[in-house]
């Protein structure tokens, strides 16, 4: 499969959306790179417009598993939005206590072990922080 690319202008629509709720985010609080990702040392949190082949199955699994486990729908192509306030939520949930636990946990991991990933307690709080944003701000499904 080919990369796919997303609009780094819609991604940023995201970002304001949500810093004009959370005035102590900015940003700065953001960078761009190859993937999503937080930072817990740095409080940095990477977003990414590129769509690779992990990205996609992680996209094809996450609107089947969050619609089981969280009763939310997001369908594929709005999944970026969901990606984005995850690692906002690692920002305003991550427990650097358990920051050691936490890189251990991943290094056990399998690669393609999706649930596995998702039931990492660090995980399962940014995934938490997302859905209660979005059952509380509907409209941003429509950026
Ligand atoms: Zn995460």
């Amino acid at each position: 499969m080919e990369n796919k690319y997303l609009d780094y202008k819609r991604l940023y629509k995201v970002v304001d959306y949500v810093i004009d709720k959370y005035p102590e985010l900015n940003r700065e609080s953001f960078e761009e790179g190859s993937m999503f990702i937080y930072y817990p040392e740095e409080r940095k949190i990477q977003i990414s417009n590129v769509i690779d082949e992990i990205e996609f199955e992680g996209n094809k699994f996450l609107e089947k598993y969050l619609y089981e486990e969280f009763d939310l729908y997001i369908p594929q192509d709005k999944m970026f939005i969901f990606s984005i306030l995850h690692e906002i939520g690692h920002y305003f949930t991550f427990d650097m206590n358990n920051f050691d636990e936490y890189c251990r946990m991943l290094r056990e991991l399998s690669d393609e072990n999706y649930t596995e990933y998702r039931k990492i307690p660090e995980e399962y709080k940014a995934d938490k922080w997302a859905i209660e944003f979005i059952k509380n701000n509907k409209n941003i499904l429509s950026i």
